[in-house]
């Protein structure tokens, strides 16, 4: 979404000056005339404009401009935390600032990214950006000792074909990540607790391919630590939950799929801390399971999910939305 702005003060003021120009050119006074014309080309040259791209309602980036400088603005509308980079490629201007930037956005929050000026008065200057953006914030610190439930329901289990440290898909940053082999349809239960933050369910496809990625559905919950439990690959209308639920860990949440970068139905899981340039790092976490706590997944494992324990009230939240 793009907009172009020019402040109304400004316009006004040009249109009086135009104006006086015109009733003193009427009377001749050619000597007054040159010197307005002057000051009406120079506050032309000065005029304040505006413009503002939003992605998803999530990240908009706002530039205002003068003749010689630019401000870049942040601003996270959401009530949710996030984590952008933004990198700015410059001609004859400079910030006296990293050209990259990568920072958390609170709720609601904005803030100036930096100011743009140019180094060279009479040159023009030319500028352009590129950003991306994530859920989560990258300073959240995860709650070590919190033990999660499978991500499926009580007394089912199924088996993992890719556990923490695989070396199929799961390297790098997605190396604490699990997958479970489920059929389409299958619930899909909390793991923890949270609200949903983001999620998409209108995707039908999957496959083995660069950029595949894109199709997948998934539900998005942020956990009280800043960190956020993900849960991809769901069905097309897979989502039980909409975003700003706050759900309760064992809650059925979704139902699998095989959408997105994938190449059999199966439900991956993980944990994360949102990093730069929109990706996420995975985070290592103890599971409950019928069989006590487990520190990894392992490929090959069936963990199965143990009773949900009413008596801890996590029950009994039910559903309700963020008010701020
Ligand atoms: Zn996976």
């Amino acid at each position: 979404m793009k907009a172009a702005t020019w402040s109304p003060r400004k316009l006004l003021q040009t249109k009086r000056m135009l104006r006086t120009i015109f009733r003193l050119f009427m009377r001749n006074q050619f000597r007054r005339v040159a010197v307005i014309l002057i000051l009406a080309i120079s506050s032309v040259l000065t005029l304040t404009a505006a413009r503002t791209e939003c992605d998803q309602d999530f990240l908009c980036i706002h530039e205002e401009k003068t003749a010689d400088r630019v401000l870049l603005h942040a601003e996270n509308p959401s009530p949710y935390p996030i984590t952008y980079s933004l990198r700015v490629r410059a001609r004859n201007m400079t910030s006296g600032r990293p050209k990259t930037v990568t920072r958390t956005l609170l709720a609601h929050e904005s803030h100036l990214i930096m100011t743009l000026s140019k180094k060279h008065k009479n040159a023009r200057g030319k500028y352009r950006y590129d950003y991306d953006w994530t859920i989560g914030n990258q300073h959240a610190v995860h709650d070590d000792q919190y033990v999660y439930r499978m991500p499926y329901a009580s007394g089912k289990s199924y088996r993992v074909i890719q556990g923490y440290g695989s070396r199929f898909s799961h390297t790098g940053l997605e190396q604490f990540a699990t997958d479970f082999l489920m059929p389409e349809g299958t619930p899909v239960h909390a793991a923890r607790g949270g609200i949903v933050a983001r999620l998409e369910e209108a995707n039908t496809v999957g496959c083995w391919r660069a950029g595949c990625g894109a199709h997948a559905n998934f539900v998005i919950i942020l956990h009280e630590d800043g960190t956020t439990g993900e849960y991809y690959h769901l069905q097309r209308d897979g989502a039980l939950v909409d975003v700003g639920d706050r759900i309760f860990a064992g809650q059925e949440i979704a139902l699998s799929g095989n959408t997105g970068h994938t190449t059999i139905p199966h439900l991956h899981f993980a944990v994360y801390r949102a990093v730069d340039w929109g990706k996420t790092q995975s985070i290592e976490v103890q599971f409950d399971t019928a069989d006590g706590t487990i520190e990894r997944t392992r490929r090959g494992g069936r963990y199965q999910a143990t009773p949900l324990r009413q008596a801890s009230g996590e029950r009994a939240s039910g559903r309700y939305h963020l008010t701020n």
